[in-house]
């Protein structure tokens, strides 16, 4: 996947604080070969690296973030972008009956989706009419009768016995039908080939003709990949259309579909099937599935709350202390300032679970002792100022009164000291005191 991709040049990010162009080739070379193993088409491949690339150039060097979060922080972004932002779902008429037609290839699931829509909507409050427009292949009516009894609602189709019938003419009489009943929404389900032919474009052209749908739904399989990007073309340009459905994403773990169509039409993504069932529907949203394709939804998360507790200030003056001699500046209040501000980002056991490559350590991450960290504070708040500024002068009798202030063990208090002195002499080797790993927070 990306992130397994990104994972490995992000090694050699570590540590750094800023970008080369070398570094920044290897990454885009890793987004492009990631891309392209997920199927996306290579035109949107080239275009999205260029972008990503053109951005990591330029990227403002964000003191929350180091420089792989910073990568992985604008490939989502892009990805997001790319995929139309917000959800965006049906916009109603005005005057109902809202007209919904269903356009695409057979066997991608306009059908299926009919039924998932019907019973969205009827979820929403509304009350759908499903239309049987699809005249072609023989079970096609009876299909969707089961589908709509399925989802608890009506179906409009040609009376049996009439020979084929027009779907045409069906569609023009579901919306008379629809307006004398009261349906204020109508779905109207259209018949696909296996191929792109003249036949079926023009078709549900005359079909979009007589019902004036108010939104033209492409629906698309998407296992189909690359093809996606042809016949979405096929269509936008035959009968065109507001709004993708990206149907079977449980049958394709990558989605690089969606990122190719949403690219080439520039549609949005409105709904997405992931199975047989009526249920297993969704609205489409952008920055899930983004992060589905990036395979990081964690770190996402984790670099979110970073950015958001991340105190730019209060980081910058502990770095400048720590780069004094031996760190010599930095003191126990500052160590305190520093753990308080992990520490409002989550539980550590969270955060740690959250870094990429800690999964070696999901043992050691359960026992992560909250309760610890507890016992320091108050171990340091039990201290004059004083003594927090320079604990060199914390002397044995020092040391008894802070234990018995903070109710603690003296030996607590020297654990505390000891492993405060390692930490700063490693901190301040560091130059700037930033660890890779843990956004922009010194000596974690
Ligand atoms: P249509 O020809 O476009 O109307 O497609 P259908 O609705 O008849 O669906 C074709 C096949 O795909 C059927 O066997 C459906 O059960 C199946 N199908 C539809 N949507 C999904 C989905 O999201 N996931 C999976 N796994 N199968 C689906
Ligand atoms: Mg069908």
């Amino acid at each position: 996947t990306l992130s397994d991709r990104l994972a490995a040049t992000f090694k050699t990010l570590r540590g750094k604080t800023r970008l080369s162009d070398a570094d920044i080739d290897a990454t885009a070379r890793e987004i492009r070969v990631a891309l392209l193993e997920a199927d996306v088409n290579l035109a949107v491949v080239r275009d999205f690296v260029a972008r990503v690339r053109e951005r990591a150039k330029s990227a403002e060097l964000s003191g929350a973030l180091n420089p792989s979060q910073q990568i992985i922080k604008i490939v989502d972004e892009e990805l997001v972008g790319i995929l139309g932002g917000e959800t965006r779902t049906i916009r109603f008429a005005k005057n109902p009956p809202t007209v919904i037609m269903l356009a695409g290839l057979q066997g991608a699931g306009k059908t299926t989706l009919a039924g998932k829509l019907a019973r969205w909507l009827k979820g929403q409050g509304h009350s759908p009419l499903l239309v049987a427009a699809d005249l072609q292949r023989p079970n096609a009516v009876n299909q969707l009768q089961v589908v709509g009894q399925r989802a608890g609602v009506q179906v409009f189709a040609p009376e049996p016995g009439n020979g084929v019938g027009d779907p045409v003419d069906v569609a023009k009489r579901s919306i008379e039908e629809a307006n004398r009943r009261l349906f204020d929404v109508v779905v109207v389900d259209t018949a696909g080939r296996l191929g792109i032919d003249a036949d079926l474009m023009q078709q549900a052209a005359d079909i979009r003709d007589a019902v004036d749908p108010d939104e033209v739904l492409f629906v698309v399989d998407a296992m189909i990949g690359q093809d996606a990007v042809n016949t979405a073309n096929a269509f936008a340009e035959g009968v065109g259309f507001d709004g993708v459905v990206l149907t079977k994403l449980d049958g394709d773990a990558r989605g690089g579909a969606a990122l190719s169509i949403a690219r080439v039409t520039g549609k949005p993504i409105m709904f997405a099937s992931n199975g047989e069932a009526l249920t297993e529907f969704d609205v489409f949203h952008p920055d899930r599935m983004a992060s589905r394709i990036l395979g990081m939804g964690d770190v996402l998360t984790l670099i979110e709350q970073a950015e958001k507790t991340f105190d730019a200030e209060q980081s910058a003056k502990a770095a400048a202390k720590l780069s004094s001699k031996e760190g010599r500046d930095f003191g126990l209040a500052d160590f305190l300032q520093q753990m308080q501000m992990v520490r409002k980002m989550g539980p550590l056991s969270k955060i740690f679970g959250m870094l990429p490559g800690m999964g070696d350590f999901k043992d050691q991450i359960a026992n992560i002792d909250e309760r610890e960290v507890d016992r320091l504070e108050a171990i340091i708040h039990s201290m004059t100022p004083a003594e927090r500024d320079d604990p060199k002068i914390i002397d044995g009798s020092r040391r008894a009164r802070i234990a018995k202030g903070a109710g603690v063990q003296v030996s607590d208090v020297n654990g505390l000291v000891n492993r405060f002195f390692e930490a700063r002499k490693m901190m301040s080797s560091l130059a700037g005191g930033k660890m890779p790993g843990m956004p922009g927070i010194p000596g974690m």
